[in-house]
């Protein structure tokens, strides 16, 4: 009988970075437990940790490549599945040019090393400009606006909660006990989140739903969806007039800081109160606790995000931490110093710019290389030049994911070719003419580049595979590179050769940046003295030795390096969070840009939105503890127990509308209609209704059997395309506006 082992990696299925005390015998995974001597974690876990176990196991998640035909699907050899690939993806580029093939990636390539660090090689590899990804659907405002105002692409310019020392923590639009943060890594959310209040400090939420986080929280305070920017100018309004403004750490370092006080004249807290829903007292009362605070972060996610007023709102949050000295020091919102910075490999230049170019069908425009994915139905529907003809997806179900669903399904039904990096036949992957598997999250190592950029402290750990992939079974960073091989007409380069080039571009990305800490150090000699000899651990090696714990390939002699990291199973703890601002900073000015144009100039739609009459119901989503992603829902663990997807609807629409608990509504949009069992909660303010997301499966065509048993209602079916936010082009996903009525009428 085989062995048992224990084997130390971090959880894969949210930004938490929990560590795992993963229980192997043989390639069976028996248990999952938190890890007690995580430095980070200390043992905390959510359910969607017992996921990994399944999500091993599970005989659903395809092995081998596959290949759609006339009677199904076949399996094909990794070989075939390449040239295939190659040659018809090849064909369209030269009949139509780079741009007809479009590539979006999606959320689970955080969490897969090899995935994330090889994406690049993908992308050259494509040189396309219809490239897309998750974080266009749901973080694009943020990226804009801290790109805008420091200067550095996403995510090195977003500044995080120092949750474990704030004194006071304003979060806006986000449920951080489910969600368990997002950008802002940091296992024990609950935990957390209780200690600022167990230490004397204060937790208020806003939000249109009293969530999981509003329960624990000192104070809740409902707002209208959309809302969240003209509160937050509420805010600013009254420090301005109560004269309540001090930079802090700040001072000397900002640009348009009377700018800003013409831009929030007009949004005196009274004259926002009934477009926000928030009445003036409080806006007024909770601007001078966050400013009279010793320390406090405003936190705004999701629903800040991806509603009308995006990035206003983004701004706004940033704005209040800026103006109350919270900016830069321990306790407020504070700049990461990761031991493994990725950025160092990104080309470098002086300040940010969007709209380098723009959209071919709307005009939406580029964020970070990138196009919002508000507009991927449209380049992939409407003909003419530049016109998407097939799509490369990476980790991804958009049909699940993105606004107006059943456009988008129809979209990927009549491409031309369909690729998908995936280990699940999906409700989008369903129309791959080709789908190439990845390993389980179990079976690759790891370390959290990305997310280890948004730390609430500064950690390291590297993930050991708990399970070894099967022979023959490449890991995702050997398809990407292969893949990428294939793409350039490299076909006859081996993986040596072909790593080799990856391993080029990261050394001249990071020695370049990394000039100041390391002179003298040569591209030859890094490459020479690296350990590893191939894949994401060499660049791993490489951005930890010249990162700024590092050895500095032996320049520091007790610096940092893999084997040292290697050596601490559960991980390191680097220290907390320290000033670093002037050092973020990369704005062509040096400053903080506090008035960027991109959003001064979107604050008339503001003013001119809140003169119309409201009135309207709206939708929003709501996430659930069980699930991050939608394959999540093909989890026997998770899925069991009581119906999720349910229709939340206060007490009051409910009576008015003629609906009770248990029975079903139908809720119409602009762009669709679905119906779902209602659950009557005072957990939602009037004039909202809620529906989680990710669900609508028992799809033909799928292959996830104990999702399509628990189907659910697809959200974003309802979510509308041609509704976002101006100054990003994401779409709105909270606060559609939508009918609802009994199912039977
Ligand atoms: S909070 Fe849950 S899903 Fe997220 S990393 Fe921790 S255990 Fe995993």
């Amino acid at each position: 009988m085989p062995n048992r082992e224990t084997v130390h990696r971090v959880c894969p299925f949210c930004e938490a970075t929990c560590g795992l005390s993963i229980e192997v015998e043989g390639d069976a995974i028996v248990s999952v437990r938190g890890d007690k001597e995580d430095p980070f974690s200390r043992g905390f876990l959510c359910p969607k940790a017992y996921g990994l176990k399944e999500l091993h196991h599970d005989p659903d998640r395809l092995r081998r490549p596959v290949r759609r035909t006339a009677s199904g699907w076949e399996e094909i050899s990794w070989e075939e599945a390449y040239r295939e690939i190659g040659e018809r993806i090849g064909r369209i580029r030269r009949e139509h040019g780079n741009d007809a093939v479009g590539f979006y990636t999606g959320n689970p390539v955080v969490h897969d090393l090899g995935a994330l660090l090889y994406r690049p090689l993908l992308e050259r590899a494509l040189g396309t400009r219809n490239s897309f990804n998750s974080s266009a659907i749901d973080t694009l405002p943020k990226i804009v606006q801290t790109g805008l105002m420091f200067g550095r692409p996403f995510p090195l310019g977003v500044p995080v909660p120092d949750i474990d020392r704030t004194d006071y923590l304003l979060v806006i639009g986000a449920n951080p006990v489910v969600s368990h943060g997002s950008l802002m890594t940091m296992p024990d959310a609950p935990g957390r989140l209780k200690a600022v209040r167990a230490r004397g400090g204060k937790l208020v939420v806003v939000d249109p739903r009293r969530t999981e986080t509003a329960r624990i929280a000192d104070e809740h305070v409902f707002i209208r969806p959309g809302g969240d920017a003209a509160f937050l100018f509420g805010m600013l309004h009254a420090l301005f007039e109560e004269d309540r403004v001090d930079l802090g750490a700040a001072s000397g370092l900002v640009n348009g800081l009377d700018e800003v006080r013409g831009v929030v004249e007009g949004f005196a807290p009274e004259a926002v109160a009934e477009f926000s829903g928030v009445p003036a007292e409080t806006t007024r009362r909770l601007a001078r606790e966050i400013a009279a605070a010793e320390s406090a972060a405003c936190y705004g996610r999701l629903g800040t995000c991806v509603q009308e007023f995006g990035t206003l709102a983004s701004w706004g949050c940033d704005l209040v931490n800026v103006l109350t000295g919270n900016l830069d020091r321990p306790g407020g919102v504070m700049f990461t110093t990761p031991a493994a910075p990725v950025d160092a490999a990104l080309p470098q230049s002086k300040g940010y710019e969007i709209g380098r170019w723009h959209s071919r069908v709307s005009g939406q425009p580029e964020v970070d290389g990138k196009v919002p994915s508000s507009t991927m139905a449209e380049e992939m529907l409407t003909p003419g030049p530049g016109q998407v003809r097939a799509m490369l997806l990476l980790m991804t179900n958009p049909v699940c994911s993105a606004a107006n669903s059943r456009q988008l399904d129809e979209a990927f039904a009549q491409l031309e070719f369909l690729v998908a990096v995936d280990f699940y036949i999906n409700e989008t992957t369903r129309h791959a003419h080709v789908i190439l598997p990845t390993p389980a999250p179990s079976e690759h190592a790891g370390y959290e580049v990305g997310l280890y950029l948004l730390s609430v402290r500064n950690v390291a750990k590297w993930s050991w595979p708990a399970v070894e992939p099967g022979e023959g079974v490449p890991d995702s960073w050997q398809v990407l590179s292969r893949l990428g091989a294939e793409l350039m007409g490299l076909r006859g380069m081996s993986e040596q050769e072909v790593d080799d080039l990856v391993l080029g571009q990261y050394v001249a990305g990071s020695l370049a940046a990394l000039q100041e800490r390391w002179p003298g150090l040569t591209a030859g000699e890094v490459t020479a003295r690296l350990e590893s000899r191939v894949g994401p651990e060499r660049l791993v090696e490489l951005l930890l030795r010249v990162g700024p714990y590092g050895d500095g390939f032996g320049r520091v002699p007790d610096g940092l390096t893999l084997a040292k990291l290697r050596e601490a199973p559960s991980g390191l703890d680097l220290g907390p969070l320290q000033p670093r601002l002037p050092e973020v900073l990369n704005t062509t000015s040096g400053k903080v840009e506090l008035a960027p144009k991109t959003m001064t100039g979107d604050v008339a739609r503001l003013r001119a939105r809140m003169e119309e009459r409201a009135g309207e119901m709206v939708l929003i989503g709501r996430r659930e503890l069980r699930y991050s992603n939608s394959f999540m829902h093909n989890l026997p663990a998770l899925v069991k127990g009581p119906e999720k997807c349910t229709l939340h609807i206060s007490p009051l629409d409910a009576e008015r509308i003629g609906l009770d608990t248990g029975q079903v509504a139908r809720v119409f949009s602009r762009v669709g209609h679905v119906e779902a069992r209602v659950e009557v909660t005072d957990d939602l303010m009037p004039g909202v209704v809620s529906l989680p997301h990710g669900w609508g499966h028992g799809v033909s065509g799928t292959r996830m059997r104990v999702a399509n048993d628990h189907p659910g209602v697809n959200a974003n079916v309802l979510t509308d395309d041609r509704a976002y936010d101006v100054a990003s082009g994401t779409a709105v996903l909270m606060g559609t506006p939508v009918k609802v009525t009994p199912a039977g009428e």
